[in-house]
């Protein structure tokens, strides 16, 4: 049976028959015998195979046998002489199944550039960096898992197309089958969204908390995981086209459980990759950035600041610093903002809660001085916003007062508000941007690598 080289790695045994697969990330010759490491993915070691001439057509194989070349290797597993690895494999047939030209392969054992890599993405999952960040990234999605099902969260599915724009902000893809030489047009000129698809604009969506609301109203806690699409045409290393999303949401709740909940998950998180993916996380701190350790150990150790958005612009002006946008009450945070709260002044992860409703979104609870709502935003070292929440407004007047007062079309939102009138109550969610957080996780530079196919401004070729 074929057996996973990570397994083999820490489980083998010498004397051991095993099978393996995988490609070739070196190859070492020697006067007497051949090195060739090998690597399938499950781990960042390769696992070290030695040729010996004895083999069936030893000179015909080892030519074989280049960098990205895949192969199935039987043998035996021996104790290593070689510094840093436990066993070796001593092979006793192998099987090349598909070559790689040294001449053409892209990816040469020198180190690449991020940039580089970006423009072959079909190959950069075989290098140590990008092997790392998405054994990385699965297990962030499987504690995400675990945290909601532990605690009896079900997993619900949101729409990927949608008629309603969630957050307002006008970012969204159109989703048409219209043919875009020859649009329908009314008798006004209009483009006649009637003869569209579904009769009507449709859209990528934004975001699937208002259905998340929706069946949190029948199964009280609920998550959604999925993708998301924004059309920001911001080329900052913190935006993607396409990003996944968990939103968490929970009836009979309020800001303070929402707050006590994310931390909870942040921390859940981060305990979970430190125990699951210990070798990729030291790769990280010695290749990436050596504060992630500390980071991780950080977040799980201590408690996170909580602050009102009051207090931190209180803070903020106070600060001895010049920003490139000022503050003042009213004024959304900038990134800026966000990392000199959270990295310089108190050094961990920062809760801000009770933003000026103008900026925020308009399902957000009301507060009694009718200036603020209930939202709270998780700011962290390095990334700024990680995570967006708030107790939802779950009084039909205030939030029909809300949704016109912001110009939204309420006729879009009877459904929601449907849901104030039919066995209303509190209830508050949060959302986390997944690749923010493998980010975070990780230390690297630019989230377009830490999602395997990313898709940005003039970007979508894999
Ligand atoms: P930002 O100010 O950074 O653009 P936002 O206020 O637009 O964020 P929200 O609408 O609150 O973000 O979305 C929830 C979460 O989704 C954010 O906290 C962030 O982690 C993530 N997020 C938002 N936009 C993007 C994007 N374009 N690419 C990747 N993640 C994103
Ligand atoms: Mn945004």
């Amino acid at each position: 049976m074929t057996r996973r080289i990570a397994e083999v790695l820490k489980n083998g045994q010498p004397d051991e028959s095993v099978k393996v697969q995988g490609w070739v990330r070196t190859k070492r010759e020697l006067k007497e015998f051949a090195f060739v490491e090998v690597n399938d993915g499950s781990s960042l070691a390769n696992l070290q195979v030695v040729l010996n001439p004895d083999l069936p057509d030893y000179a015909k194989v080892l030519k074989q046998l280049n960098t990205g070349a895949s192969v199935e290797v039987e043998g035996v597993l021996v104790a290593s002489p070689a510094k840093g690895q436990r066993i070796e494999l001593k092979a006793s047939a192998v099987t090349v199944y598909g070559e790689a030209d040294p001449e053409t392969y892209p990816l040469q054992k020198k180190r690449h550039s991020f940039e580089f890599l970006r423009e072959i993405g079909h190959l950069r999952s075989r290098t140590n960096s990008f092997g790392a960040v998405f054994r990385v990234r699965n297990a962030c999605a499987t504690a995400i898992h675990k945290f909601f099902q532990e605690r009896g969260f079900m997993w619900v599915h949101a729409p990927i197309i949608t008629a309603s724009d969630c957050e307002g902000a006008g970012e969204m893809f159109a989703v048409t089958n219209f043919d875009l030489n020859n649009v329908p047009r009314t008798e006004k000129q209009a483009i006649d969204y009637g003869k569209d698809f579904f009769g009507r604009p449709a859209y990528l969506t934004v975001s699937g908390q208002l259905e998340a609301e929706v069946m949190a109203m029948a199964f009280t806690n609920v998550y959604t995981f999925g993708p998301t699409f924004r059309a920001e045409n911001s080329n900052t290393s913190r935006h993607l086209a396409e990003f996944w999303m968990v939103e968490p949401e929970m009836a009979f709740c309020d800001l303070s459980g929402d707050m006590n909940l994310a931390e909870e998950f942040l921390k859940y998180i981060f305990k979970y990759v430190l125990d699951n993916c210990a070798e990729d996380m030291e790769f990280f701190n010695q290749r990436i950035d050596n504060s992630v350790l500390a980071t991780a150990e950080n977040i799980i150790n201590n408690e996170f600041a909580r602050l009102t958005y009051t207090d931190a612009i209180a803070l903020l002006e106070k600060a001895d610093k010049k920003f490139e946008y000022p503050v003042s009450w009213g004024l959304d945070l900038q990134s800026e903002h966000e990392r000199y709260l959270a990295e310089e002044l108190f050094k961990k992860p920062v809760i801000v809660t009770d933003y000026p409703a103008k900026i925020k979104a308009f399902y957000m609870r009301l507060s009694d001085d009718e200036k603020t709502v209930r939202a709270m935003d998780i700011l962290a070292p390095k990334i700024g916003e990680i995570i967006g929440g708030s107790q939802r407004e779950e009084r039909l007047d205030v939030l029909q007062r809300r949704i016109e007062s912001m110009g939204i079309n309420a006729n879009d939102l009877w459904w929601y508000l449907d849901l104030r009138r039919f066995g209303t109550v509190p209830h508050a969610g949060f959302g986390l941007g997944f690749e923010r957080l493998v980010q975070f996780m990780t230390g690297m530079g630019n989230i377009r690598d830490v999602i395997p196919f990313p898709r940005a401004p003039q970007s979508v070729e894999f």
